[in-house]
């Protein structure tokens, strides 16, 4: 699935087989989901195989250190190089690579004694994005973000994710779209939401979401077409008169809603400008046209 006997992943200034490295089972981010991680994607390019955005990415993994006390000292281009290692000596092109950062062992609730990197990919299947999606409104919130730092993308508050999808796939769903404390729409369990109405392109402000690099691509993108985007607070209500909507973020990229609670949109995606900001990403991370103008 994620490693095979061959696999090599690097942890803590070392390149070994994954199937060999070890972790401790007392550590803080086991017990306490006190460690941040992120999700980078690469291609294979008209120009070879390349991440897409890895350098945002490390930066993001830098500021969620910085965000929960999480001591880090790699650079973000020392961490893209080594992950283009890691790709290379995993023959890999098409892959997802997940460094994580995680804490030693320590049951106080203090700041870690010391701290590792992990850097591993796999490959991933082309496809599986391009199915529409069916979603439901979730009964959980996103974190309130007074309560939690939902600026880092920290391990522990994926349970908050588990729950939702977990929920949305019991009741016949794909996805779930998660409310904010006040009840406006916030995001995805791991995405984030747009929506297409009379033209303009709307996307809820950071404070209760992860601000995603996939979603700061599709602003740039609109801007390059001169598609008028904004953000702003709304709830599910506006969302149902939508002429079109997406879930974004590096691993499944734009995915197309098909359907919110059952009910279609009024477009048909190959004529929504849904349809265009997608197609223009796909150019974009394989390196293709204007990909070069924007990004
Ligand atoms: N929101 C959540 C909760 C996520 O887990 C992700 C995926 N990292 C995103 C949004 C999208 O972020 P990105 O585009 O940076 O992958």
């Amino acid at each position: 699935m994620y490693y095979t006997d061959e696999t090599v992943l690097f942890l803590d200034g070392k390149f070994i087989k994954a199937k060999d490295a070890r972790t401790d089972l007392f550590g803080q981010t086991l017990h306490y989901g006190y460690g941040v991680f992120e999700g980078i994607r690469s291609y294979e390019t008209v120009n070879g195989t390349k991440t897409f955005k890895a350098l945002e990415h490390y930066e993001r993994l830098k500021r969620s250190c910085a965000l929960m006390g999480i001591p880090l000292d790699y650079s973000a281009e020392e961490m893209s190089q080594i992950t283009y290692q890691v790709l290379e000596k995993n023959e890999l092109t098409n892959a997802y690579i997940r460094p994580l950062v995680f804490c030693s062992p320590n049951m106080a609730l203090t700041s870690p004694n010391e701290v590792s990197l992990m850097i591993t990919a796999w490959e991933v299947d082309q496809h599986t994005t391009l199915q529409p999606a069916k979603v439901c409104i979730s009964s959980f919130q996103r974190p309130n973000p007074k309560a939690v730092t939902m600026e880092a993308k920290v391990c522990g508050l994926y349970t908050n994710s588990i729950l939702a999808t977990m929920e949305a796939k019991k009741r016949g769903f794909d996805d779930g779209l998660l409310l904010d404390l006040n009840g406006f729409v916030a995001e995805g369990p791991g995405a984030n939401f747009f929506y297409e109405k009379d033209g303009v392109m709307y996307t809820p402000p950071v404070g209760s979401i992860l601000p995603g690099i996939t979603r700061k691509t599709v602003i740039d993108i609109c801007q390059f077409l001169d598609i008028p985007v904004q953000e702003k607070y709304f709830r599910p209500e506006e969302v149902f008169e939508a002429d079109s909507a997406f879930f974004c973020s590096t691993m499944q990229e734009i995915v197309a809603i098909e359907s919110i609670e059952g009910q279609a949109f009024a477009k048909p995606w190959k004529d929504s400008l849904s349809g265009l900001i997608r197609d223009t990403y796909r150019s974009i991370v394989l390196d293709k046209s204007y990909g070069y103008v924007i990004v």
